[in-house]
């Protein structure tokens, strides 16, 4: 309503100032400055090119008449009367009406033309836009609720609904919303509706799975032409069957990582289980024979039992581990923690490190962490068990920390074997052991897993570097936390 009063007093204005231009141009040549009778018509008929350049056809030919009787009735002898006494004026009057007319149609359709291939440029530019934001999501979930939005900030819709046949859904953005009683009716266009169509400033543009209805787009008020109407249901269609076979693709790469996961870690479970599982078969048997051991021997052979019983039981609560962090069914509790009394704890729980190699801690008394204190030991404990397997007994073993941005990065360093550098990306991996690993050293390949889903879980990263033949740093970070005063 507001839109067409201002319209209104547009147009009147336009009409007023034109005319009151024309007056203006006949009394400037009839008052003060007499020229000849072609140089009036000249300038009036500039003047009307101008004006149908610009504004309406109709108002210009409205002024064209005007300056044609104006033209006879000032300018053309008998002065100051609508007749004409030569006939050539006549012929001089009628061309000038011609002209003008001719004019003014000629510079509307060029006006027409140009807004049309702006419209068109504009169209383009939408529907680039438009692919370039959808192609961005692979989740139909994501890109199903960001749609409406996209392309009502894209095609300067107020509101826009997207609605699918497939569960009855409907997403939407925007103040003039289809209300949730329309689903029936909005289903029944769905099915039907075979192109788009603008009715009462709602555009509806039906979506199509192939040849199948898939749903409808409703846009609110928007000067887009049909045929672009269509790219953009098209478009949306496309979307949605690209994110969907993505998703598809993920899932099923999923499903095939997770069977190969399994196959691996039965393979590796099993591999690892028979080693200790035929040592301590071959003990009992030794033990169980008639003939008489002497008590070393049968101290020996208990020995191996026990060793290779504490081996099991370390590889299954690991890959038990392992396969409990992997689908989130542990859980942590974060609070503040000082990291130096976590590292002394981690220095208690695996004594048997220390007991073979020199430990150098290096860890400020006033850096506190977020962290859970059972796993954290846990982490801290892998990495200087590793630091101590893969180095030669009494080489030294470095505990440091230091603040960098909103965390803290703790190293544990060794002077061991280090590591290959195209190994270094792999030894993370669950059940991954590097080639060169010296022949009596045991292990699961699964210490440095179990660490990097810990450390994962308090929101820092787990890294190596090393060196071969020099030693391995690796550095994990933590959140800092504020201080606690009292000591637990
Ligand atoms: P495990 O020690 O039981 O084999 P991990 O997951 O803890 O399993 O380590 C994986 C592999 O990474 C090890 O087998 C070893 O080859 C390598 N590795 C880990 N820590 C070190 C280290 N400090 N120095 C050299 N190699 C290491």
């Amino acid at each position: 309503m507001l839109l067409m009063i201002s319209r209104r007093i547009v147009a009147i204005t336009r009409w007023t100032l034109a005319f009151l231009a024309l007056a203006g141009i006949v009394l400037v040549y009839r008052r003060w400055l007499p020229v000849s009778q072609t140089t009036v018509a000249l300038t009036l008929l500039l003047y009307i090119l101008i004006l149908a350049s610009r504004w309406s056809l109709r108002l210009s030919v409205a002024v064209s008449l005007t300056a044609t009787l104006a033209y006879n009735f000032f300018f053309l002898p008998p002065f100051d009367t609508l007749s004409i006494a030569d006939p050539q004026n006549w012929l001089a009057l009628f061309a000038f009406l011609a002209t003008s007319v001719i004019g003014s149609r000629l510079s509307q359709r060029a006006r027409h033309e140009a807004e049309a291939a702006r419209a068109r440029q504009r169209e383009v530019e939408v529907l680039f836009q438009l692919s370039r934001e959808m192609l961005q999501t692979e989740h139909v979930a994501t890109l199903l609720n960001a749609l409406p939005s996209t392309i009502a900030r894209e095609t300067g819709a107020p509101s826009v609904a997207l609605y699918l046949l497939q569960g009855d859904r409907l997403y939407q953005t925007g103040s003039d919303l289809a209300s949730p009683l329309e689903l029936p009716h909005l289903r029944q266009v769905a099915l039907t509706l075979a192109a788009p169509e603008s009715t009462g400033g709602r555009q509806s543009i039906p979506l199509r799975a192939g040849v199948r209805p898939r749903g409808l787009l409703l846009l609110h008020h928007v000067a887009l032409s049909l045929e672009t109407l269509q790219a953009i249901g098209s478009l949306v269609s496309i979307a949605i069957d690209r994110a969907q076979a993505l998703e598809d693709l993920a899932r099923g790469e999923a499903a095939k990582e997770s069977e190969r996961l399994r196959t691996l870690m039965i393979d590796s479970i099993t591999h690892e289980l028979r080693t200790p599982l035929t040592s301590i078969k071959g003990a009992v048997t030794t033990l169980l024979a008639p003939q008489t051991l002497s008590q070393a021997d049968r101290t020996e052979l208990l020995t191996i039992v026990d060793e290779e019983s504490d081996r099991l039981n370390n590889l299954v609560s690991q890959a038990v581990e392992m396969a409990q962090l992997e689908s989130q069914q542990i859980h942590m509790s974060f609070r503040s923690e000082n990291l130096l009394t976590l590292v002394e704890a981690a220095r208690e729980a695996c004594s048997w490190v220390e007991a073979a190699h020199p430990l150098s801690i290096t860890v400020p008394p006033a850096f506190f962490v977020l962290a859970d204190p059972e796993f954290l030991i846990k982490v801290l404990c892998n990495l200087l068990g590793n630091a101590a397997k893969y180095s030669a007994p009494q080489s030294p073993i470095f505990v440091s920390a230091e603040a960098s941005g909103e965390a803290i990065a703790v190293s544990v360093a060794d002077r061991g074997r280090g590591i290959d550098a195209a190994e270094q990306s792999f030894i993370f991996d669950r059940f991954y052991r590097a080639q060169s690993n010296p022949a009596g050293v045991s292990g699961t390949g699964m210490g440095l897993a179990i660490s990097r889903s810990i450390v994962e879980a308090h929101s820092g990263r787990l890294s190596v570097t090393s060196q071969p033949g020099q030693g391995s740093v690796f550095t994990f970070t933590l959140p800092v936390a504020a201080p606690v005063s009292a000591p637990r």
